[in-house]
């Protein structure tokens, strides 16, 4: 049940004077349900929860913390419709992305309770101690991640479900051994509700500390702002847009104690079309690619809003047949108003330049917050002038980059901003010939996409999110996969410590079996 009010550890509250509603961008009018936003006590409330909630969280078991995920996941499937239902509300979105996200969601959850509960991801280290060395004797040092604190995590507007109240974020704090309290995403405050009353009632059924998780509605900055400025908030992570993301992250260095926050934020997600390759299968990467830009209506942090290529025939009729297939695709509703809104401002902005030409535009009548798909052209030489080019333009539109000779290409892939994804159309001899291309690519990226699309994001181990500035906040992090869990521990050393009181992850006999690396040998066995 939907009850529009804050979760504050176990307990449901609604002390804010202001309240807001959501917004069903398909039927264009305002969803029946009144949300409270959390008052500057309640905000204090949560944080201070959190702060002792750690005091046990962090050194619950494994075990148990998979436990709890796993009854998190349980919890969310048992939500039923009514989560398919409100998520289908709030977002304008089909319900088969809907169960789509929500499988992803509790696939997360379940990962990540597999992870902690075999252990072996805290990467325990153990060198035992030489007293006979000379000219001093080495102490015995053993060093294990251990969790940072309470987290705050900004739930996505693009996705309700796999990057908000129990996603990527949240389920890989949590698993690391950290509180987390949630700056629901305004947009989809009921989805948010529902998935915070099932993590609530997990957390009840395999006792957690109270505290352990909250769930605070906004709408406006001020509460997201007032949570990362709290001295007993520890780190935060978030998904939106890169001036949301600085501008938390400028917060959070400003603090008397600095605290890091892993922002997630905009790509353009350059795709590089190299001659022979495309030539031999215009057709098909002209189709694939109207696909690829459209999908979700745009929507994706993977969306291809940049194609590169060198001016030639085989260019040219790539250019046609993308733009007729893109002006063949039924527009897509976008998630709120205001992200429609954003979308045709920043379409327009970027049209407006003068150096760029529009290819495509769908020109029959759509719906409210529906959006025209379209495809612009520039010249290489003007797209490294013009650096408003760069920016991304979140929905179903992209630019198509025109180079003179390999040398331009080089030069606009090494000037752009940090991205997520590259992707590179190439045939095998190409391969060699554009070595340096390919380095080019590489170094502005998080993720290299061999003869594909940008746009689908796998979760597992060996997945990437995350990039270069501005993509990400620290690309040395991932914010997608078991490995996201990193951004939430701190390397932990003991020396010359009691063997019974060290952690179990340390102890001589390996009681948990883990995978150690002892004296520079990764290894099972005890001591
Ligand atoms: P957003 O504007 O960055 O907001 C994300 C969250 O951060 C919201 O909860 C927002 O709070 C909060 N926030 C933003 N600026 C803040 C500030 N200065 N201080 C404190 N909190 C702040 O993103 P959005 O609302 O999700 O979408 C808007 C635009 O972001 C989109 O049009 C798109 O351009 C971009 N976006 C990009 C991606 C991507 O992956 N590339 C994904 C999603 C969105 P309130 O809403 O309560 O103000």
């Amino acid at each position: 049940m939907i009850t529009g009010k804050n979760h504050i550890g176990n307990r449901l509250s609604a002390l804010g004077s202001k309240t807001y509603k959501t917004f069903n961008p398909q039927s264009n009018i305002e969803n029946g349900h009144v949300f409270s936003e959390a008052s500057k006590d309640e905000i204090d409330e949560a944080v201070n929860l959190a702060a002792e909630a750690f005091k046990a969280f962090r050194t619950i078991s494994g075990v148990k913390k998979a436990v709890f995920l796993r009854a998190i996941a349980d919890e969310i499937l048992n939500l039923g419709d009514a989560l398919l239902d409100t998520y289908c509300s709030e977002t304008g979105l089909p319900k088969g992305r809907a169960e789509g996200e929500r499988g992803r969601t509790v696939f997360q959850l379940r990962t990540f309770a597999d992870l902690v509960e075999k252990g072996s991801w805290v990467e325990a280290s153990i060198d035992t101690a030489i007293p006979e060395r000379t000219p001093v004797p080495k102490p015995d040092l053993r060093k294990m991640s251990i969790p940072i604190g309470p987290i705050v995590v900004f739930g996505a507007s693009n996705f309700p479900l796999a990057y908000s109240t129990a996603g990527g974020d949240t389920a890989a704090a949590l698993a690391a051994g950290c509180p987390v309290i949630v700056k629901s995403h305004p947009m989809h405050a009921g989805t948010g509700e529902l998935v915070a009353s099932a993590v609530v009632r997990a957390g009840q059924d395999t006792d957690m500390p109270n505290g352990v998780f909250s769930n605070l509605n906004s709408s406006g900055i001020e509460v997201g702002q007032h949570l990362v400025q709290h001295p007993k908030v520890k780190g935060v992570g978030f998904t939106g847009s890169i001036r949301g993301g600085r501008a938390l992250y400028d917060l959070a260095a400003k603090r008397q104690e600095p605290i890091p926050v892993f922002a997630e934020m905009g790509s353009i997600n350059p795709v590089v079309l190299l001659p022979e390759a495309l030539k031999k299968n215009i057709d098909g990467w002209a189709e694939t690619y109207a696909k690829s830009i459209t999908l979700g209506t745009g929507q994706f942090c993977t969306n291809p809003g940049l194609l590169l290529g060198i001016k030639s025939d085989a260019l040219d009729e790539f250019i046609k047949k993308l733009a007729d297939g893109i002006v063949h695709i039924e527009p897509g509703c976008m998630l709120h108003p205001n992200i429609f809104g954003a979308y045709e401002k920043n379409k327009s902005r970027a049209l407006a330049q003068s150096e760029l030409s529009l290819v495509a535009d769908f020109e029959n009548h759509v719906t409210t917050n529906y959006a025209r798909q379209a495809l612009a052209k520039v010249d290489g030489a003007d797209f490294l002038e013009n650096l408003s080019l760069h920016q991304e333009v979140f929905g179903p539109f992209s630019i198509v980059v025109q180079c003179e000779d390999v040398k331009e290409l080089e030069l606009v892939i090494s000037k752009l901003e940090g991205q997520l994804t590259g992707t590179l159309i190439v045939d095998n001899k190409e391969m060699i010939e554009y070595q340096s291309i390919i380095e080019a690519l590489k170094n502005r990226v998080g993720r290299i996409i061999f003869n594909g699309v940008p746009t689908g994001v796998e979760v597992c181990p060996s997945m990437t999110h995350g990039g270069p500035y501005p993509a990400s906040t620290d690309s040395r992090f991932t914010a997608v996969g078991i490995h996201s869990i990193k951004r939430w521990v701190r390397p932990f050393s003991f020396q010359d410590w009691p063997n019974d009181l060290l952690p179990e992850e340390l102890k001589n006999e390996n009681p948990l079996k883990i995978k150690r690396l002892v004296n520079g040998e990764w290894t099972n066995n005890k001591i």
